[in-house]
């Protein structure tokens, strides 16, 4: 479904803007099956690795149509620059979100409820299809990843835990602060007291009745946790000469060529790859595939370009020297330079200086934003 290339990711981008994008937001809850998925955009994997961002697919949705034929899309697209604000001011939440997955995959190593689960094994014919799309396509529908992770938290009485931690092996989209705020709202902690229940009526109408017998318990009450988080003081600060060092880029960012650091001069530029060793979740083979295929395409197009460049793994960034790093954000590679006292300078994207500051709060409030970050960069 997913080739790993930014030809085939602007190709998908055309395409869904010319032929599916009116469409929509009347069209986009419903999960027609794998095989019928042209009332969504399927661009989140590229996304998610930078192949493209979101100020061109938005920027391309507004060639075509006016920003209120558009609105709907656009407030999705932006809905993941959003999460991942809101965690850069609550890294916490990340980092003891790991720390409580440690102590539960060890202790449901062995329970069979588990295991039947990520096995698509369960008495839910729905579930166990979800659990083979996802290993087999390493993508699922947004509204079926609702429905899924409500099962897995409310049926099957699992960890929310576990269940991000399943997504975050075998998306190719995966992304730490999408991934993990979404199973918290689904949980009910996220927006503390107001969970996702999944209701068997609401699959059969959204899947186009594919579903029969699905046993759910849809009267669940909200998980409670008691930890808060304060706002960390974060600046995210560019300097005002760019020098001309080497440059780091990491899986979120690999398309330099699309970077607001585009005409900046860069002595030569590394693509760190981050593989299992160095990860608290360890990846599916395809999953760590797709991104070694996409940090290939990502050199190849910067050697076309006579740009000096090397992919080296995130272990050697010790034997660099001199260097900025474009920001990879909250998550597995951050926590390496970080764990690894690893003191960088980091270039941010210009949406995410300006967007991140009105993460503060619900995104009910950043919806107010949303037509001045459009305007700005537009
Ligand atoms: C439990 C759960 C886990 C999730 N995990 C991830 C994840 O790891 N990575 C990820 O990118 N998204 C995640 N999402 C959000 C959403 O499901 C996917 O971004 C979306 O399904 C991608 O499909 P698409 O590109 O066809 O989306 P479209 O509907 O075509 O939307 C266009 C783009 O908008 C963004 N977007 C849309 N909906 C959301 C959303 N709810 N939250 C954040 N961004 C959104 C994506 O970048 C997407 O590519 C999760 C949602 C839930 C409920």
């Amino acid at each position: 479904m997913f080739e790993a290339s930014r030809a085939k990711a602007i190709e998908r981008l055309d395409n869904f803007i010319e032929n599916n994008l009116l469409e929509y937001s009347k069209l986009r809850n419903f999960d027609f099956g794998p095989d019928k998925r042209s009332n969504i955009s399927c661009l989140s994997p590229y996304i998610t690795h930078g192949i493209i961002n979101e100020l061109e697919v938005i920027d391309k949705s507004l060639k075509k149509f006016s920003f209120s034929k558009n609105e709907k899309f656009i407030q999705e697209v932006l809905w993941r620059v959003y999460w991942k604000g809101w965690l850069e001011l609550r890294p916490n939440v990340w980092s003891d979100y790991l720390i409580e997955l440690n102590n539960l995959r060890d202790q449901f190593k062995s329970n069979q409820n588990y295991l039947n689960a990520i096995e698509g094994k369960t008495d839910l014919e729905c579930f166990n299809q979800w659990v083979n799309e996802l290993k087999e396509n390493n993508y699922l529908h947004n509204h079926t990843r609702m429905w899924f992770a409500s099962i897995w938290i409310f049926t099957l009485e699992l960890p929310w835990q576990l269940g991000a931690e399943f997504f975050m092996q075998n998306l190719y989209d995966g992304d730490a602060a999408s991934n993990t705020l979404g199973w918290r709202w689904v949980a009910g902690i996220q927006t503390q007291g107001k969970h996702y229940l999944a209701s068997e009526w609401n699959i059969k109408k959204f899947t186009n009745n594919r579903f029969q017998n699905i046993k759910l318990n849809e009267n669940a009450p909200p998980k409670i946790s008691e930890k808060t988080y304060t706002l960390a003081k974060k600046e995210f600060n560019n300097p005002q000469n760019v020098e001309e060092k080497n440059l780091l880029i990491f899986e979120n960012h690999l398309s330099f060529e699309i970077t607001d650091f585009k005409k900046s001069k860069f002595e030569k530029i590394y693509i760190v790859s981050n593989k299992n060793e160095n990860r608290s979740i360890k990846l599916s083979e395809k999953l760590v595939k797709f991104k070694s295929l996409l940090i290939e395409d990502q050199k190849q197009r910067l050697k076309d370009k006579s740009i000096d460049c090397e992919v080296i793994d995130i272990s050697e960034i010790q034997n660099i020297e001199n260097y900025y790093a474009l920001y990879p954000a909250v998550g597995e590679n951050l926590d390496y330079l970080n764990s690894n006292s690893l003191k960088v300078d980091f270039l941010y994207r210009n949406l995410d200086q300006l967007a991140w500051q009105f993460c503060n709060k619900g995104f009910f409030n950043f919806k107010n934003y949303i037509p001045k970050i459009v305007s700005t960069f537009n």
